[in-house]
């Protein structure tokens, strides 16, 4: 399918941020963005790369009741040599669409996906910012827009693509976080939604980590919905655990998101000599394992800070400290090992880098 470039006015082009330390995370987003449309009957139609601009949508869309959204997060990066390098985004055009399998939405072809988004971020490159821990943040969105209020899979999508560029996820560095086990509200249950990435989990995430905000703590750490007693997932990330020289982190369920992030250190660590177990994490058993000191770090992983240090958890009002609060080695080797790739400083070894044409 070919993709029209609307021309974009010159009085339609926004300063880009010159001092890295503005940028933020998701708060300022490119002149351009992708735009296609899917109508039952017709398929996908109408792709163009046009000006960002707000959309003008009927009140009854069915998005806005009864929440029929999916959504992605990548990131492109500019290396030193100029080129523009995307991390594993196959991956990220497959996970959006089986996210929306489970909503009842259209799958958009990979070949439209990844070309979509090479193309809106070749015509954006400026925008890409190169200060240490930045890259530009891009945000591939599907949403059903029919305007009537019948619970039923839409006739009509858009599915686009917005662009940020974005400092590094912490403000304060890479530093570790706490984190507090959540034993009332649940992510996600077995046969629910968890595995897609889709913008109701979210909404339902709030409450649970306003509450760990009013305790002092970052964020929430989420147990199995069924029993509230096996480690799922920390916030929006996956979660590890160092056992000196074993990882090991909660098999996927059906409910835990697949993170890109989690499967690039499941193949990673063993190459930094770290074994990989997934498998169910019991939280009496890993408090017992923190206490023991045999757990020697944790971290969260995701796209938008890649791994999270966790210096401290909580769980019923036992508060445990790990790794002495500080970053820990393999937690560290992790991350400038991913960040390394992605930048373009270490080798590729697995073939992740997708150059932007
Ligand atoms: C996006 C997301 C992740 C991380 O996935 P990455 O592909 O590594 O960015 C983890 N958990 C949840 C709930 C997510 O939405």
């Amino acid at each position: 399918m070919d993709i029209k470039i609307i021309p974009l006015p010159a009085e339609k082009m926004k300063a880009k941020i010159a001092d890295a330390s503005q940028l933020g995370f998701g708060k300022h987003f490119t002149d351009r963005m992708l735009m296609v449309e899917w109508k039952t009957g017709q398929g996908w139609c109408d792709a163009r790369i046009e000006p960002y601009a707000p959309f003008v949508l009927d009140p009854a869309c069915l998005v806005f009741h009864y929440a029929q959204e999916i959504f992605e997060g990548l990131k492109a990066y500019k290396w030193a040599d100029g080129r523009v390098a995307l991390f594993r985004p196959e991956m990220n055009a497959r996970r959006f669409n089986q996210s929306g399998d489970r909503l009842c939405m259209p799958p958009v072809p990979e070949e439209l996906f990844l070309k979509g988004i090479e193309q809106l971020v070749a015509l954006e490159q400026e925008w890409i910012p190169t200060a240490p821990g930045t890259s530009l943040y891009i945000r591939p969105t599907m949403i059903a827009v029919d305007p009537v209020l019948g619970v039923k899979p839409a006739d009509h999508y858009y599915f686009y693509v917005i662009l940020s560029p974005v400092g590094p996820y912490y403000a304060a560095g890479f530093n570790p976080v706490s984190i507090m086990v959540e034993d009332h509200y649940v992510r996600a249950v077995p046969g629910g939604t968890g595995e897609a990435k889709t913008g109701g989990n979210y909404a339902s995430s709030l409450k649970a980590g306003l509450e760990a905000k009013h305790k002092g703590f970052d964020q929430v750490l989420w147990l199995d919905g069924r029993e509230r007693r096996y480690i799922e997932e920390v916030g929006a990330m996956n979660m590890f655990f160092v056992y000196g020289d074993k990882i090991v982190t909660a098999a996927l369920n059906g409910s835990i998101l697949s993170g890109v992030t989690r499967d690039s250190v499941i193949k990673l660590a063993p190459t930094l000599g770290c074994q990989v177990e997934e498998r169910l994490i019991d939280v009496n058993d890993l408090m017992t394992d923190i206490r023991s000191g045999k757990v020697t770090e944790a971290f969260g992983s995701g796209t938008a800070a890649v791994i999270t240090p966790v210096g401290k958890l909580c769980y019923k009002n036992e508060t445990l400290q790990l790794t002495g609060g500080k970053v820990g080695g393999i937690t560290q080797k992790l991350y400038d090992t991913l960040t390394g790739i992605q930048t373009g400083q270490l080798e590729d070894d697995f073939g992740w880098v997708r150059f932007v044409k």
